[in-house]
C-alpha cells in the first residue's frame, strides 16, 4: 500500500493550492458581501481547467482520475464555496449525465463547452414533494411524435439553474412506475417553456444561485434523451456517486482550512498568561481535529480511488461513506474552530461563521446523511445475506 500522492497529482495540488491563495481566496470577502463572484476569479478558473477536471480530454476536459480531481477540490474548498458550486458541480451532476449517456453527437456538443466553463450545466432531480425520495417524481415526459417529449413539472433548489446553459431535467413517464418509469432529459436554456422561478435564498452560499426550473410544454427532441426511456433514475444514482465523492473531498479542504486557522489562532492569543494552544483544553481540541480531518482525508481519497477502479457497487458505498463522514467532520471541526475564536469566531470580521454555515448543506444535498446511511446499511445486508451469516 503507497501512501503518498503519486509525484504528477502532488504537483497538481500544489498548483491549485497556489492559484486558489493567489487568485481565489482574496475575493472571499467581496463576494459574502457582494454576492457577486468576480470576472477574474472566473477566468483563473477556466485557465486552470477545473470546470473539467474529471471530464475526458477527448472531450475537452483535463481528463484527471477522480483523485486528481478530488485534490483539486480540496483545495477550491479553502476559498468562498460560490468558487466550488460554479466549477466543481459543474464537473460531477453538471457534466456526467451527457459523458455517461450521451450520444456522440451530444457529447461533442456540449462536453468542450462544459468543461471549459463557457457553459454551466445544472441538474434537475429534486422537486417539492421529492427529494430523498426522488423515484416519487411527478415532472412528466409524454411523448410527442416520432421525435420529440413534451416535459411538464417543477423542480426545486436547482444549483446554478439562473446561470445554466443546459439542464439535465429527470421527468417520468408514469409516476406509478416508480424510480423504472424515470427517464433524463437533456435541455439547452432558452428552450421555449422551460423557465427559471423563485431563486431560494439559502443560509450560505453567497455569489451561488439554488432556484426553481419550470417546465410548461417544454418540447425537446428525443436525441437528447439519455440512455433510453426509463434510465434516468440510474443515472441520476450515478452522477451522484461522482457528486458525493467530491463532496468527501470538499468537506476535507474546508476543514483542514479551518484546522489552519485555529491552530495560528491558538498560536498567538494568549489568556491567563500563555498561550491557547498551551491550555491543554485547547491542545486536546486541536488534536481531536487534526485526527479527524486526517481520517476523512483518507476516506475521501479511498473513495476516489474506488470510483476509478471499483465496481459500481464499490464504488457507491465509498462515496456515500466519505460524504457521511466528511459532513460530520467538517461541522464537528468547524463548531471546534468556532470555539476556539471565541466572539470573534461568531463574528462576521472573520470567516469561520461563513464556513461553519457553508459547510452545513453537505449533510442535505446530493443525498441527506440518513440517505447516505441507508445506502451503507443496505450494501452491508446485501453482503451478509450473500455470506448467509446467521444474524
Ligand atoms: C443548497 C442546495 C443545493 C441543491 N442543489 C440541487 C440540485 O442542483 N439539483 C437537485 O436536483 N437538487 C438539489 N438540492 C436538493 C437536495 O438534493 C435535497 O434537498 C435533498 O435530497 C433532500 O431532500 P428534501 O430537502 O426534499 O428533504 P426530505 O426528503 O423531505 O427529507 C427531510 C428529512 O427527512 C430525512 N429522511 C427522509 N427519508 C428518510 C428515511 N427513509 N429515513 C430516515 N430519514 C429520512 C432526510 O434525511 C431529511 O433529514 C439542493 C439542496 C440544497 C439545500
Amino acid at each position: 500500500m503507497q501512501f503518498a500522492l503519486p509525484a504528477d497529482l502532488d504537483s497538481w495540488q500544489q498548483r491549485v493550492r497556489q492559484f486558489v491563495r493567489e487568485e481565489l481566496q482574496p475575493h472571499d470577502a467581496t463576494i459574502e458581501a457582494s454576492g457577486e463572484v468576480p470576472e477574474a476569479a472566473m477566468a483563473g478558473l477556466r485557465r486552470m481547467g477545473l470546470f473539467g477536471t474529471n471530464t475526458p480530454t477527448a472531450y475537452g476536459g483535463l481528463g484527471l482520475s477522480m483523485l486528481g480531481s478530488c485534490l483539486a477540490i480540496e483545495e477550491i474548498a479553502k476559498a468562498h464555496t460560490a468558487f466550488y458550486y460554479l466549477s466543481g458541480v459543474n464537473v460531477h451532476i453538471g457534466s456526467k449525465p451527457i459523458e455517461f449517456e450521451g450520444s456522440e453527437a451530444l457529447k461533442r456538443r456540449w462536453l468542450p463547452e462544459l468543461a471549459s466553463g463557457r457553459t454551466i450545466g445544472a441538474f434537475a432531480l429534486t422537486e417539492a414533494d421529492a427529494g430523498s425520495d426522488a423515484a416519487r417524481l411527478k415532472t412528466e415526459a409524454r411523448r410527442d411524435g416520432p421525435g420529440h417529449y413534451v416535459l411538464n413539472g417543477s423542480k426545486i433548489y436547482i444549483t446554478n439553474a439562473p446561470e445554466a446553459g443546459l439542464f439535465t431535467v429527470f421527468a417520468t413517464a408514469d409516476p406509478s412506475l416508480g424510480a423504472r418509469g424515470v427517464s433524463a432529459f437533456v435541455v439547452e436554456a432558452g428552450t421555449p417553456g422551460l423557465k427559471i422561478g423563485r431563486t431560494i435564498e439559502m443560509s450560505a452560499g453567497r455569489g451561488s444561485s439554488h432556484a426553481e426550473v419550470i417546465l410548461e410544454d417544454c418540447r425537446v427532441p428525443a436525441t437528447n434523451l439519455l440512455g433510453g426511456e426509463g434510465k434516468g433514475f440510474e443515472i441520476a444514482m450515478r452522477c451522484l456517486d461522482a457528486g458525493r465523492t467530491h463532496w468527501g473531498a470538499y468537506c476535507v479542504g474546508a476543514a483542514q482550512q479551518l484546522l489552519d486557522l485555529a491552530v495560528a489562532r491558538a498560536s498567538s492569543r494568549e489568556t491567563f498568561g500563555r498561550r491557547l494552544r498551551e491550555h491543554q483544553g485547547i491542545e486536546w481540541m486541536l488534536a481531536d481535529m487534526a485526527a479527524a480531518v486526517h481520517g476523512a482525508r483518507l476516506v475521501a481519497y479511498e473513495a476516489a480511488w474506488r470510483y476509478d477502479h471499483g465496481t459500481p457497487g464499490e464504488r457507491t458505498r465509498a462515496a456515500a461513506m466519505s460524504k457521511l463522514i466528511g459532513a460530520d467532520m467538517v461541522q464537528r471541526v468547524a463548531d471546534a474552530t468556532l470555539q476556539i475564536f471565541g466572539g470573534a469566531g461568531y463574528s462576521k470580521d472573520l470567516p469561520i461563521e461563513r464556513i461553519w454555515r457553508e459547510t452545513r448543506v453537505v449533510r442535505i444535498l446530493d443525498g441527506t446523511s440518513e440517505m447516505m446511511r441507508r445506502i451503507v446499511a443496505r450494501d452491508l445486508f446485501r453482503e451478509a445475506d450473500r455470506r448467509n451469516a446467521p444474524l
